[in-house]
């Protein structure tokens, strides 16, 4: 059976968690208590094949500040990078950990591992309150050879369990 590690990071509140829990029960769980991260381990199916996934969701992100992130460059096979299209500040640290994971794969040599790394622009349903344009999250995607797209853990469901599929579709065709 194929294992597949997958890190989901970004800033606290931009909806790590409700991205996770909403891919792995398919619901929207509003307030998410949990201040300590957490591995979810899952069996899934993916085009036939069998696999065993675990899901690194830091939960309340103790190392906000830090980015050194060697323990999860490490351990994760592909990344979930999330940030909150109503909060810059968000997008900004998203942005700084596309560049760390960037330099690590530079740094060891690796060839960048193009699309394992999916960045998320969460919170689709606020774009009232927008602070981050949808061409600003496709540029730095592109940028840093990732994919991109903008949803909402609360309201899309379809998008979320899209999202997922195919950067575990990339890791596993890697
Ligand atoms: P984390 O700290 O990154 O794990 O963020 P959480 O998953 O705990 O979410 C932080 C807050 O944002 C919670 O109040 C969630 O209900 C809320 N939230 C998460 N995703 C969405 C979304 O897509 N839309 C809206 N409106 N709120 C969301």
């Amino acid at each position: 059976m194929n294992e597949l590690k997958l890190a989901v990071l970004g800033s606290r509140g931009a909806g790590k968690s409700a991205l996770t829990v909403r891919f792995l029960t398919r619901r929207f769980i509003g307030e998410y208590a949990s201040n300590s991260e957490c591995i979810y381990t899952k069996h899934l199916c993916l085009d036939g094949r069998q696999m065993h996934m675990e899901i690194y969701d830091p939960c309340s992100q103790p190392r906000q500040g830090k980015l050194s992130l060697t323990d999860e460059l490490h351990w994760a096979d592909g990344f979930v990078i999330v940030y909150d299209i109503s909060n810059r500040a968000s997008f900004a640290f998203a942005k700084a950990l596309l560049y760390r994971i960037r330099d690590s794969h530079l740094a060891a040599c690796k060839r960048v591992v193009e699309s394992a790394v999916f960045l998320v622009g969460n919170k689709q349903d606020l774009c009232h309150m927008r602070e981050v344009g949808w061409d600003e999250g496709q540029k730095l995607a592109m940028d840093n050879k990732c994919q991109f797209c903008e949803l909402s853990a609360a309201e899309h469901c379809q998008e979320v369990v899209t999202m997922f599929t195919k950067v575990l579709r990339t890791i596993t065709t890697n």
